[in-house]
This record gives C-alpha cells, structure tokens and sequence, in this order.
C-alpha cells in the first residue's frame, strides 16, 4: 500500500450510518480536531447531533451523497448494512471511501463472508448455504445432524433473523420463522467460550490488534466483554494471526472485529467479522489510550495507529432499554464509565448506553 498523506486538522470526515457507534466515532474524530459529516436516514440520529453537519436522507438519494463527498475529505460507515451501492456511487464521484466497497460488499453475506474466510486461512464452523426450506434437510445430513443454526444470508444482527434446527422435521417452521429469506445452515459450535479481537489496518497496511477480549451473549446480543480476556495471552498470537488474514484479505483500511469461537481443543473460529468499530472494543475507551474509536478515525485519515495496550482490565456491560435508568446508581460509582447514547425510547434490548467497569490493573 502506498502511504498516504496525513488528513490535517480541521478536515471533515464523512459518516454514513445514524447510530452510537457514529456518535463515539464523532467523538473521537473531534478530539483531533477534525469536523465531521453523518449521513442518515433517521431523524433526530444519536451522531447527527454530535456532528458539525448532519445530511437527513436514505442511502440512495444521489443529491444527498454528493453533498456528503463534497463537504467529505474522506467517508466512512459505522454500520455494515450500508447498501455497498453507495459506497460505490460514492467513489464514482469521486470520494476516498475507506473501508472500501469490497469489504463492505463481502461482510454483507454470511456465505460469501465464510467462504472468503475459509479461502484466507481463517476457519469457521461447517455450513451450507440455503435457498429454501427443502434443502435444510439434506443440509443437516451434510453437517453430520442437528442441532444447527439457520441465519439469514443477510441483514441480521444482534441473534435476529436466527433459528435452531434440531431434526429435518424442524425445516418449514425455521424457515417460516427466518422470513423465508436465503440462508445459511450453521454447524453448532461448541465453543467453550466467547472471544473478539479488534483489529485496525493503517492507509500503510500497518496492522494492530487489541488484547482479546471474553464476551458473554443473551438471546443473540452482546451483554458483557472482560478484557482482556483471563489467559489471554495464550490466545493473543493465535487470534492476531487470524485477524490479519482477515484485514490484509479484504485490503481493509480502519477497524474491524473478529468474534471468535474458542474450542475445548484450543482452536478458534471465527463466528463472524464486522467491517467497523464493534460493541466488543467499548471497554478500550477506558482501558486502553488510544480508543477503537480514535483508531478508526486516525486509520481512514492516514495517521499512525495509536498504542492497543491495556492500561487497565475493564468489564463491559451494554445497557439494553430499560437497564439505562441505572444511570442515577452507576454514575455515583468511582469505577463505573458511563457511556449513553442519548437514544429516545428506551424499548426493551435496544442499545442505550454501556458502562465500562475499570478492574484495576491487568490481570
Ligand atoms: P451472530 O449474530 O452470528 O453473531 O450470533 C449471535 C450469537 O449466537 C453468537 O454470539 C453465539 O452466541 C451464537 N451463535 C452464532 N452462531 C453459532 C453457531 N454456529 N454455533 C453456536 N452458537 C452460535
């Protein structure tokens, strides 16, 4: 990869997506002094309130994307389902896109991402892809029984658009309750517990990693992250290695997570990547200098990659609707950083905020 100059001060970095993770994004990309342009389609967007521009619009309004290239020194997207359409449109314009469509377009479907991962040397569970309810059957047969997993080849998140399937009798109903959507079939993973590194390639193709972190899920959505993970430096290289597979696969530019299975026999799979900042680096904010977020921004402007080390071991906890109006007790806690999003309604799992509870020093 070519070095590129450094983004100065007082650039604008272009967003698409409306969410925290563009709020946190915006954040950082403030404290360096840069101005930022967030593309979204809802009103009223956690990050467009923090920005100095906000471009109320869908992703396909041509106007919309013009304006954002041309008040954008570079773009980016803090959210995977960004059609990889606009991105393209984007950079016919013109415009430094970085993550670049590609790696957009790949991360969009889970079979094509498991395949790619497959092809780079990054392995996964057995799966089958899907087109309709008559092939899960010889599906399972393929994947040596039940239970599987069936999952939309696209747009899920947070354990949506997910099924169980025990025996071929199960086939209609899981596909019904997918919304009859292509898909894939899922080997059961019997991991022993839940892993993610965060990874961040440089314009340079640099690449750092973060300490791994341990995470803990309910119903399909991330509760807690420990990090680092205990034992992790016994997983670290192993990880690291996988993820670099990854980001040098996908000529990546900025963050990436990498969740990841960990086997009773030691091995890791890779459960899935996310071409973005990820709920699973939240606890680097307090526990490490140079936060995910700071990382992507400085990666898509072309600056060195700041320090991953952990400073300090920090547990993790999403606040999911609800669980937010805790914030009169955490706030009164000496180790508890509280991270809100500013979100209106607060319906039940609907990310509000999280905490990040600082452990002290690493253990
Ligand atoms: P995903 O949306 O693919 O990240 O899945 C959400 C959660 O479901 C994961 O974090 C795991 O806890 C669980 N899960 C996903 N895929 C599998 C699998 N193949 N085997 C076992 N558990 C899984």
């Amino acid at each position: 990869m070519e070095p590129r100059t450094p983004l100065k001060p007082g650039s604008t970095i272009g967003i698409l997506g409306g969410g925290q993770l563009g709020r946190m994004l915006t954040m950082a990309a403030t404290q360096l002094g840069f101005d930022v342009a967030v593309l979204s389609p809802r009103d009223w967007a956690p990050d467009a309130r923090v920005a100095a521009h906000a471009i109320h619009a869908r992703y396909d309004d041509a106007a919309a994307l013009k304006r954002l290239h041309e008040l954008s020194d570079v773009i980016t997207f803090e959210f995977e389902n960004v059609p990889a359409r606009t991105l393209e449109v984007l950079a016919e314009l013109g415009a430094d896109v970085a993550p670049g469509p590609r790696a957009l377009a790949c991360t969009q479907d889970r079979v094509d991402e498991k395949r790619f991962l497959n092809d780079c040397g990054a392995p996964t569970v057995d799966f089958v892809a899907i087109h309709d309810a008559s092939d899960i059957g010889p599906a399972l047969g393929a994947l040596g029984g039940g239970p599987a997993l069936l999952k939309t080849r696209r747009e899920g998140y947070d354990g949506k658009g997910q099924a169980w399937v025990r025996d071929p009798s199960e086939a209609q109903a899981a596909f019904a309750a997918i919304g009859s959507k292509p898909a894939i079939l899922e080997a059961k993973a019997d991991f022993v517990r839940e892993l993610s590194v965060i990874a961040v390639r440089g314009r340079d193709g640099d690449v750092v990693c973060y300490p791994v972190g341990e995470n803990t899920h309910a119903d399909g959505i991330l509760r807690t992250t420990l990090a680092p993970a205990p034992g992790y430096q016994d997983v670290q290289a192993h990880a690291e290695a996988i993820a670099r597979k990854v980001v040098e696969g996908l000529d990546y530019v900025g963050v990436l997570g990498v969740e990841l299975f960990e086997l009773a026999d030691g091995r890791l799979l890779v459960n899935e990547v996310a071409p973005r900042v990820h709920n699973t680096g939240h606890w680097t904010q307090d526990g490490c200098l140079c936060d995910q977020f700071e990382q992507h921004i400085r990666a898509v402007a072309a600056w060195p990659l700041g320090p991953t080390e952990a400073r300090a071991s920090v547990r993790m906890e999403n606040l999911l609707g609800p669980e937010v109006d805790r914030w009169p007790q955490l706030a009164a806690q000496a180790n508890a950083r509280l991270h809100l999003y500013g979100k209106g309604e607060a319906r039940p799992g609907r990310k509000m905020g999280h905490v990040n509870w600082v452990l002290g020093d690493v253990r």
